[in-house]
């Protein structure tokens, strides 16, 4: 459709979502940001970034979140003043069930929130941004786009639509790239396009240091992390060359025995998918309460669509996750029973 409006010409999400989103910011008191359960460097990088550029125009803002993030992600401008659920439960709770306004970034159910999920649902407007397939209609305004690489990159194109791109500071910008760089695989994944470099670029001259970014972000490995991944490859990885598959699994015990932190298996499945042939890796996961299950592929395998017919889970294409309450042992075997079939019906 053409747009007349000559004053929001030219911008990247629709004219009177951005129109509303100005509305509510307008009427906005405090603002709270939330996204997901086990935050990665796109829901932290967004969640700050957005912070930051909002803070910088002179709104309340406070970031919170389900859980601690991995500790690589420690580092970014305004974590400390992160509100995690785990540690101030009591603020956490309040800030989103009572602030003017919440942003949903980078998740697309309600359930992706864990314990913020009734704060979340009592939250009086909601705004979501995200990129993920299916996004739940919860939000009084949604940007979703599925073709985004990651809600960093959403929220660069929204501020920008709004004209406040005068307040993407340096923090504001270090946070945003640090998400573009975890979500495309520091730039590789399909969905990285000319766009999303003409963006990093933008963001690079507002202060990104890529060097020390990449360098906080992938050059903080603890040896036990590296000893588990030795351990994982050698001893927890399986191939099966005729189903183009490859299939990890670790036990609750075999985590243990490398002092396990979160976030230590973070990027594990991606070494089972870069073997030559594979088509696809499934990483299963013993946590305390569930088997979690991450599937990667490559070309048109939707694995988004195997966690969600039978992992209760989603995500994109060929990133999704899922979990199950059975046994890690019951949960392999149910999913190898599936494979043949999954395979024939997508074949390469
Ligand atoms: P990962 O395997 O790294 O946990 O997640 C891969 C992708 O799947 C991410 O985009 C993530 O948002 C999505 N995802 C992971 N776990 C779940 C889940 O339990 N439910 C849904 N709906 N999506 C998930
Ligand atoms: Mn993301």
């Amino acid at each position: 459709m053409l747009n007349t409006d000559t004053e929001v010409r030219n911008t990247r999400y629709a004219a009177d979502d951005l129109r509303r989103l100005r509305g509510l910011l307008d009427a906005a008191g405090e603002i709270a940001i939330v996204a997901h359960y086990n935050p990665d460097g796109d829901a932290i990088g967004s969640s700050l970034g957005l912070a930051h550029v909002l803070r910088s125009a002179g709104y309340q803002v406070k970031v919170v979140l389900p859980n601690v993030a991995a500790g690589n992600l420690h580092w970014m401008p305004g974590h400390a003043d992160i509100l995690y659920l785990d540690q101030r439960p009591d603020e956490a709770l309040r800030t989103v069930r009572e602030c003017g306004l919440l942003f949903c970034l980078d998740f697309n159910r309600t359930d992706r929130v864990g314990k913020l999920e009734d704060a979340l649902k009592a939250a009086a407007v909601k705004v979501l941004i995200d990129h993920h397939q299916e996004p739940e209609a919860f939000a009084a305004v949604s940007f979703s786009d599925t073709s985004a690489c990651a809600t960093c990159q959403m929220v660069f194109d929204i501020v920008s639509d709004l004209g406040l791109d005068a307040h993407i500071t340096r923090d504001a910008a270090v946070c945003l790239y640090t998400g573009l760089v975890t979500d495309t695989g520091s730039f590789r994944f399909p969905a990285t396009t000319p766009h999303t470099m003409r963006v990093a670029a933008q963001l690079m001259e507002r202060g990104v240091q890529v060097a020390s970014v990449h360098n906080a972000i992938m050059d903080d490995n603890t040896i036990d992390r590296l000893k588990l991944l030795g351990f994982t490859l050698n001893e927890r990885m399986t191939v099966y060359p005729e189903l183009a598959t490859t299939v990890i699994v670790l036990s609750r015990t075999d985590l243990e025995q490398f002092n396990f932190r979160p976030g230590d298996t973070e990027g594990f499945v991606n070494y089972g998918l870069s073997i030559r042939g594979i088509r696809m890796c499934a990483f299963f996961v013993e946590r305390p309460d569930m088997v979690k299950v991450s599937l990667r592929s490559k070309g048109t395998l939707p694995v988004d669509r195997l966690v969600k017919a039978h992992f209760n889970g989603g995500g994109h294409h060929n990133a999704a996750g899922g979990q199950t309450p059975e046994p890690l042992a019951t949960a392999v075997d149910r999913f190898m029973a599936l494979l043949p079939s999954f395979m024939e019906q997508h074949p390469a």
